[in-house]
């Protein structure tokens, strides 16, 4: 009776470390693989797009004072600049934020 219970667990646990050591090396070898060349390629699909509508950004959120908005720099919405409360450093917040 006793080796009868012990027959199965042992089997069990043999197979669940098995199946995990299995699982690791399949993750490693697809992660080696695969996310080091996915990351660089999409690093340099996003950067081109990205950077172009981060200078655009930036220029709005530099000189807010062009128009009659502003960049809220505490919650980063445009604000009409008759909601703005206080300016830091250049960096307008609105009466929501304050
Ligand atoms: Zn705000």
């Amino acid at each position: 009776m006793a080796t009868d219970y012990d027959a199965p667990r042992k089997n069990e646990e043999d197979a669940s470390e098995d199946s995990l050591e299995e699982l690791k090396n399949r993750r490693n070898d697809k992660a080696s693989g695969q996310v080091d060349e996915d990351e660089v390629e999409a690093a340099e699909a996003f950067e081109l797009p990205g950077a172009d509508l981060s200078h655009e950004e930036l220029t709005v959120r530099v000189l807010p004072k062009q128009s009659d908005e502003f960049t809220c720099g505490s919650c980063f919405l445009v604000k009409h600049s008759s909601q703005l409360a206080e300016t830091r450093d250049g960096i307008g917040y609105c009466v929501d934020c304050v």
